[in-house]
């Protein structure tokens, strides 16, 4: 019997216990960092286990897949070397002259792929502001593929995973074209959502976020039902080698292990750091799932474990980018910087920072404005974290 195997045991318990085997020779509980490239064969072509050479496969790898699977429900979970490879694996699996769907405020690699990359081997996108009411006016004959972030970066607004899976599936019965549903997950985790449940094909992460969770490893995951793509998906990485190390698949696995306590703990302070936002002068407007003002709040309420926001918050400060710049500038305990999902609180201005290669224009369009301020909540103490964006705030509005 293998943990991931028994159906009743909840998050926490497959987080701690999949792809953790006891080692069979020396009885360590934590398994060990498995560095070599190549593996003994006893005859030609025929190797002592199940090894070969560690591009193909390598024991940490297949470890660290094994729990991602069983946290998003999936069959299969395949790891890259970022959560960016993640995404040009996928892209580059559909056919030449392809064309995606993607919804707009994604990740700024993510658009920057999709415009300057997936076009050099033939893929064309088309960016839509609202799946959920423009998806079906979008498709085109030669449509393979709809790339969706809920929530969304850097602007957190929610979309309905299975209304779009519906769509999709009714387009299939009237024209016999299947487009793929593809989810980045990376904001929520598996521990608040997971897609594939709601009617997703694939699931990707950026495991540099919460999955690591501790600011140390770039790498990145997808993850599927579907026996077909996983073969499809395993085949171009080996191909390709676009693959984690042993060591950071390692440490990704034991940051795994607790992100049911992290996310939680995030979330919890995150919700209260919103609801102070949105009762402040000064603050234009706070973008949060938690939020019952949310405009997707009844989504959320199906959509995610508990009705959780996560641990991403924006907001628009009074004062425009100045204001933006000396709020980020005063907090102590949030630090100036990209990123999110680690234990230690972040915060940017997006409009300069992560979203600073697309167009105002585009920006704007999808409510990145120069005001605009991320918070990723990490999971120091609540009330500290609360005092330091209240000092802060106090100073940019003074
Ligand atoms: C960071 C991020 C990515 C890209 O992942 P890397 O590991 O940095 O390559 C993709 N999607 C989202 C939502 C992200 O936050």
């Amino acid at each position: 019997m293998t943990i991931e195997s028994v159906p009743q045991f909840g998050f926490g318990t497959k987080a701690i216990h999949s792809g953790a085997p006891i080692d069979s020779t020396t009885g360590a509980v934590i398994e060990p960092i498995s560095l070599s490239t190549t593996f003994a064969q006893s005859e030609p072509a025929k190797p002592l286990g199940i090894y070969e050479y560690s591009r193909s496969s390598n024991p940490n790898r297949d470890n660290f897949e094994i729990a991602v699977a069983a946290l998003e429900r999936a069959k299969y979970a395949i790891a890259l070397g970022s959560g960016s490879a993640a995404t040009a694996l996928i892209i580059q699996s559909l056919p030449i002259n392809s064309h995606i769907i993607s919804g707009g405020d994604v990740y700024g690699g993510t658009h920057r792929y999709f415009t300057k990359v997936a076009n050099t081997h033939g893929v064309e996108a088309t960016f839509v502001g609202d799946l959920a009411a423009d998806l079906e006016a979008s498709i085109r004959d030669n449509t393979k593929l709809v790339w969706l972030e809920t929530p969304s970066n850097p602007t957190l607004s929610v979309t309905d995973i299975s209304k779009i899976s519906q769509i999709l599936a009714a387009h299939e019965q009237k024209t016999g074209n299947k487009i793929l549903l593809v989810v980045d997950n990376t904001f929520l985790s598996p521990y608040i959502s997971n897609p594939l449940v709601h009617g997703a094909d694939v699931v990707v992460h950026s495991v540099t976020k919460y999955i690591n969770g501790h600011s140390d490893v770039v790498m990145g995951v997808l993850a599927t039902n579907s026996d077909e793509l996983h073969e499809k998906f395993r085949f171009l990485q080996n191909a390709i080698g676009s693959i984690p190390s042993p060591f950071d698949s390692w440490l990704a696995h034991r940051g795994l292990k607790t992100l049911h306590l992290r996310v939680r703990q995030a979330a919890t302070s995150a919700q209260k750091i919103a609801e102070f936002l949105s009762k402040s002068s000064g603050v234009v407007k706070v973008n949060y799932p938690g939020l019952k003002s949310h405009k997707n709040h009844e989504v959320v309420l199906h959509q995610h474990r508990d009705g959780l926001g996560g641990g991403m918050i924006s907001f628009r400060i009074e004062g425009g980018a100045k204001a933006a710049a000396v709020f980020t500038s005063s907090t102590k305990l949030f630090t100036l910087a990209e990123s999110l999902g680690g234990i230690e609180s972040l915060i940017e201005v997006p409009a300069i920072m992560t979203h600073g290669g697309i167009p105002k224009a585009e920006r704007e369009a999808n409510g990145v404005y120069d005001d605009l301020i991320r918070l990723s909540v990490g999971i120091e103490e609540t009330d500290d974290l609360l005092a330091d964006i209240q000092q802060a705030l106090a100073v940019a509005t003074a």
